[in-house]
């Protein structure tokens, strides 16, 4: 580094003003959803740009500085990967602009840091539908969407963030703000960069904007919720759902143990616990009572509960305590170490009761919910952050987590990412040839490795 960490915020503010750089380092600018496992970063200088030219600029000043910088979003991610190490943190949060949305043409070009809830609410308002759907949408933004390629419960159906990007503005090193892709539905032009940044974790590039395609909005939709008496039961309710060819939106699950502790929230009182199924269908009207009564169908038998709420409050209320679940699960201890590890969908009931054995051992609550018909579980260590010996405990559980993907033809991640909290884990699916690449890709795009710097390795 060119410019001593000590007097980085200086330099910064004499290049670009009080108006973008802050005094001081605010602790929130040094932690994301992994606070709740005790993590926090170390940081010189926040830099809040206004508009994409100022993001360039600043990438351009860290560059020639040697300045490593961490990129960030709304500060939801559950891998770490906007906790900065050192340096500058360049927060997206000003670049609020709707550029353009063409309902008409079913597209929206948005700045990174519109929030998730404010893309979908402005599709929404015109008629269409922005389907993917994060469990943070309030906080997080789409640019850290687009950025960790962020999926939720009805990528089942409609897929993740970026299967919804047609395009990108993004600064790329030393400082040049870049387009690729635009308000076009296709292009095979060149390699696939803009799939490149999506996913890429702040460590190739700062994206700026994004243009999204969207999709006409349900006409009408309906969840169905069952109880089962145990994992293997409710795991041959998801394989009756998905085998019986419905095309439903969402295959959701949540083990005994997560129900147990979320069931007080329940928007209706829970009779008893259970492994729950959560599916969600949509669709024209008729579609959708036809779908709602089969799937009714394919999870009824043997089930101890089942509900299937028709009012658009209480549908809303279903989906509200179904975003709240994570939060609710880490009353108990304060906190969590929660893993997003991926499995073939026939080796789901494995993982989900391998997650509670794992826990034992390391003497640690656990419990798992997810996204079922991704084979993408949310497996949680409860811990108490203030407790290192816990905290500890639950990496190393998640340590047998990792090889528990890759034994079972898996992914360490589906949704949150490397981050930093699970570096050195590619290593456990990928062939050294393959590792290469991606390193050469980083080194490609980030010669002087000063973006996201100890990410997504
Ligand atoms: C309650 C809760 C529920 C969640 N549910 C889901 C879910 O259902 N599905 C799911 O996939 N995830 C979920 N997440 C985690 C998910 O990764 C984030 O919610 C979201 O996608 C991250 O967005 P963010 O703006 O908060 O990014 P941040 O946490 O700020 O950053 C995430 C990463 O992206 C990088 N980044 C951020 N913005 C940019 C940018 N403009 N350019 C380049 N890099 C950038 C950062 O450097 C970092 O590496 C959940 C999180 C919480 C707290």
């Amino acid at each position: 580094v060119s410019v001593a960490p000590a007097s980085l915020e200086q330099e910064l503010r004499a290049r670009f003003g009080d108006e973008l750089v802050l005094r001081g380092v605010p602790p929130l600018y040094l932690s994301d959803a992994t606070e709740a496992r005790g993590l926090h970063g170390n940081a010189d200088a926040v830099v809040l740009p206004r508009t994409a030219e100022e993001v360039a600029d600043v990438v351009a000043w860290c560059y020639e500085h040697g300045a490593p910088l961490t990129p960030r979003g709304g500060g939801t991610g559950f891998a770490g990967g906007a906790v900065p190490l050192e340096g500058v943190v360049l927060g997206l949060e000003r670049l609020k602009a709707v550029r353009s949305l063409d309902p008409e043409l079913w597209r929206m070009e948005v700045e990174a840091g519109v929030t998730t809830l404010d893309v979908r609410r402005r599709a929404r308002e015109s008629g269409l539908l922005f389907p993917p759907d994060p469990g943070a949408a309030e906080q997080s933004q789409i640019g850290g969407n687009v950025a960790t390629n962020a999926g939720g419960p009805h990528a089942f159906k409609y897929g993740v963030t970026g299967d919804w990007v047609t395009g990108i503005e993004a600064v790329v090193a030393p400082g040049e703000l870049v387009q690729v892709g635009g308000a076009i539905r296709k292009d095979v032009a060149g390699y696939d960069l803009a799939s490149l940044l999506v996913g890429s974790e702040g460590t190739l590039g700062v994206i700026t904007s994004v243009w999204l395609r969207l999709t006409p909005a349900p006409e009408a939709v309906a969840p169905v919720v069952s109880l089962h008496d145990g994992t293997m039961s409710g795991c041959e309710a998801l394989a009756s759902v998905l085998g019986s060819g419905l095309p439903v939106a969402a295959l959701e699950y949540l083990d005994p143990e997560t129900v147990r502790r979320a069931a007080d929230a329940f928007p209706v009182p829970l009779e008893r616990g259970g492994f729950m199924v959560l599916v969600d269908v949509d669709g024209s009207t008729e579609e959708v009572a036809r779908l709602r009564a089969e799937v009714h169908e394919a999870v009824s038998e043997g089930s101890l509960f089942l509900w299937a709420p028709e009012s658009a409050a209480e549908i809303a209320a279903l989906w509200r305590w179904r975003d709240g679940v994570s939060i609710a699960v880490q009353v108990e201890r304060g906190g969590k170490v929660s893993e997003d590890i991926v499995v073939p969908f026939d080796r789901l009931g494995e993982a989900i009761e391998e997650t509670l054995a794992i826990g034992a051992r390391h003497d640690l609550p656990a419990c798992s919910w997810g996204h079922a018909g991704d084979g993408n579980l949310h497996s949680t260590f409860l811990v108490d952050p203030g407790e290192p010996a816990q905290v500890a405990r639950a990496e190393a559980a998640s340590e047998e987590l990792f090889d528990l993907a890759a034994r079972l033809g898996g992914s360490v991640s589906g949704e949150h990412g490397l981050g930093l909290v699970k570096g050195g884990q590619l290593r456990r699916q990928w062939a050294p040839a393959a590792l290469a690449l991606h390193d050469a890709i980083k080194a490609a795009f980030d010669p002087a490795g000063l973006l996201n710097p100890g990410k997504k390795r």
